[in-house]
């Protein structure tokens, strides 16, 4: 079933970067920081770190939900909350974010107490109401509230702010915002400080600011709307230097008929309790499409055609006008549509929409020379035939020696396995900044974590499709043995390993896929289910067919991202196809699906590392081993097996 034939909405995060990068640049000629607002994409870390690339200074969020998402892919940017919190959520305020806007005095307590309690200090920006009627204390009031504020030792107050053009639609100007810059120095002559901050407003700020008519004092702006759709929202006028379609909302045409353009018959209420009215225009060639009220605010749409008009909706029915449409239409034709502020808030949090994150950068695409790192790579049986075939499918092979593993091929601890991954994971960062697509050939699970290290550092957007029998979600908590290979999935996630002090989570678990996993433990379930990677089990397969899976997982794997990471654990295979695997597991996937994957993948040409374990080179290790792995290897960088290799482009 192919369950993304509905509405899409594609976001575009090139421009969105480059919409956030000429803000930051305008806005620090002022010399204003800017946070950048991801609120409106339900904070998807694609945009946030898109955002971060463009330089802003931190990243806005106005729900926790978001805020975990932008945690769990590994975002460790600044986050700023801007809605003022609830109560009830201090202390996941003060554990999840760096800032947080506040006006109420009980909140403020409660995230004081909940800093204390964890031995910390929360920082604050007291919000001051210039009139909008939205958050933010009365400025008559703020002496009084400040001395208490003063008295909370456990929160920090960093600056001050106000937000404008929201209820009230207060336009921001020089002598609203002078009110508090005013106060602003009023509190620091008063208590003796010097605040860091002064946040003064949102996308609707930035006409002022280019007037030149903000205070001095103003260093911050909150900006949302001006990056995702390029437009100011005072006058909703296209901004300078931005472009306003980085969002687009896409359904299909699924009638296309000549009809009056005024209904038959007596007329009564339409679906949604208004009184149609028509004009009758004679026979039109209209449109149904296969959206409606249910997914998109219609009145928040433009036909990217400006020859097509929206007609009306219903729930799951949008009408256009195409007679006079640029383009010949066809049933089945998706219809495009930018949607304006409104609208993009309902598509991103519509359950129906399906969100597809792009970027044109795809970094394989300049990748022509492989590095293959290996424990012993005089001694590797297969070295000739690699040395051989890489150069006629397009890749110049060279072999680099890496640390070879401890003695013990099962490491006592987690923590000693994520050690040993660490050195390791310097010959990966190298084999990365020379500009070719590592191939690490390891004998232990623990090694890939060696990759993961290295791509979070060099290419933090990563996606990754697994090939492996197990999950590998373990934690030492829910497995007795000590078997770290089983946890580094979970690791990887940052679970089990919290006295560590790398960069977790590894791994973007949105852009994480798992195929063939036959072999999950209860304990392994939950956690696997709430970290939002994919799994495709050895049943999908079977009920979906290989090929549908391996094109879901490349889609999941590289939607949005600029570099994919592909992992393969010769136990995805059938233990009859690799024998004398440590943990075989019976029921895999045939030689041939495997193939199937890897030239999948090779067409796809998203691959920018590789690791393949375990090769197993030991005295009395079956050469099948390595035979297999360089086969996978060859097939994933373009080898066909029945037809005649084709180079890689
Ligand atoms: C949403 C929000 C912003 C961003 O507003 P835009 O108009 O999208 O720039 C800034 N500050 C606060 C407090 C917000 O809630």
């Amino acid at each position: 079933m192919n369950l993304h034939s509905g509405p899409t909405i594609e976001i575009d995060l090139d421009k969105i970067e480059r919409n956030a990068a000429a803000i930051v640049s305008q806005c620090a000629e002022h010399g204003i920081s800017v946070v950048g607002v991801t609120k409106v994409t339900c904070g998807m870390p694609h945009v946030a770190r898109a955002l971060l690339r463009a330089g802003v200074s931190a990243l806005g969020e106005s729900r926790l939900e978001n805020v975990m998402r932008l945690r769990d892919a590994g975002i460790t940017a600044p986050i700023m909350m801007l809605r003022i919190p609830p109560i009830s959520s201090a202390p996941d305020v003060v554990d999840l974010v760096d800032v947080s806007l506040n006006s109420e005095i009980k909140v403020l307590r409660a995230l004081s107490d909940a800093a204390l309690a964890r031995g910390r200090q929360h920082d604050v920006i007291i919000m001051v109401d210039l009139g909008d009627l939205r958050e933010g204390v009365w400025p008559d009031d703020l002496m009084p509230f400040m001395d208490r504020v003063r008295e909370l030792e456990g929160v920090r107050v960093i600056g001050m702010g106000a937000n404008l053009s929201c209820y009230g639609g207060v336009v921001p100007t020089t002598e609203n915002l002078g009110l508090l810059v005013r106060m602003v120095e009023e509190v620091e002559q008063r208590y003796g400080l010097n605040l860091q901050v002064v946040s003064g407003g949102n996308s609707s700020s930035l006409p002022l600011m280019r007037a030149g008519g903000l205070p001095k004092r103003v260093n911050q702006l909150r900006i949302g709307e001006a990056i995702m759709l390029g437009r100011e929202t005072i006058h909703g006028t296209p901004w300078h230097d931005t472009v306003q379609d980085a969002f687009t909302i896409r359904a299909e045409i699924i009638e296309l008929k000549r009809k009056p353009s005024v209904p038959l018959g007596v007329t009564t209420r339409d679906a949604f309790g208004g009184q149609p009215s028509f004009s009758d225009r004679g026979v039109r060639l209209r449109a149904i499409l296969n959206t409606g009220r249910e997914d998109v605010l219609i009145d928040g749409l433009r036909p990217l055609d400006p020859r097509i008009a929206i007609l009306g909706a219903s729930s799951d029915h949008m009408i256009l006008d195409v007679e006079d449409s640029s383009e010949p239409l066809s049933v089945g034709d998706r219809v495009a549509f930018l949607p304006d502020y409104g609208a993009l808030l309902a598509a991103m949090t519509s359950a129906y929409i399906h969100k597809v994150p792009r970027t044109a950068r795809r970094l394989a695409r300049d990748l022509k020379r492989v590095t293959l790192l290996y424990e012993a790579p005089e001694s590797f049986p297969q070295r000739s035939e690699i040395d051989t075939t890489l150069p006629e499918l397009g890749v110049e092979p060279r072999w680099q020696p890496i640390v070879p593993l401890p003695v013990a091929v099962e490491f006592d601890t987690l923590a000693a396995s994520i050690e040993y991954a660490l050195a390791l994971s310097e010959s990966v960062a190298e084999a990365i900044r020379a500009n070719t697509i590592p191939v690490l050939l390891g004998d232990n699970d623990v090694q890939r974590v060696a990759a993961f290290l290295a791509l979070r550092r060099l290419r933090p957007d990563y996606g990754l499709i697994i090939f492996d029998a197990h999950a590998n979600f373990h934690t030492p908590a829910s497995r007795e043995e000590s078997c770290p290979g089983r946890m580094i999935l979970a690791a990887a996630l940052g679970h089990g390993i919290e006295r560590l002090n790398l960069p977790f989570p590894l791994i973007n678990p949105e852009n994480t896929v798992l195929v063939g996993v036959r072999q999950v433990a209860p304990e392994e379930r939950a956690l696997l289910e709430r970290s939002r990677v994919t799994v495709f089990t050895i049943e999908d397969i079977d009920s979906l067919g290989i090929r549908e899976v391996i094109e879901s997982a490349i889609r999941i794997a590289s939607m949005g991202t600029m570099a994919t990471h592909v992992s393969v654990d010769m136990d995805v295979l059938d233990p009859e196809q690799v024998p004398k695997l440590r943990m075989p597991v019976e029921g895999g996937l045939t030689y041939r699906e495997a193939h199937l994957c890897m030239e999948t993948i090779a067409r796809s040409r998203i691959l920018c590392s590789l690791d393949i374990l375990p090769i197993q080179n030991r005295p009395g290790a079956d050469p099948r081993m390595a035979h297999t792995a360089t086969a996978m290897l060859l097939s994933v960088f373009g080898k066909r097996i029945f037809r005649r290799s084709q180079p890689r482009l």
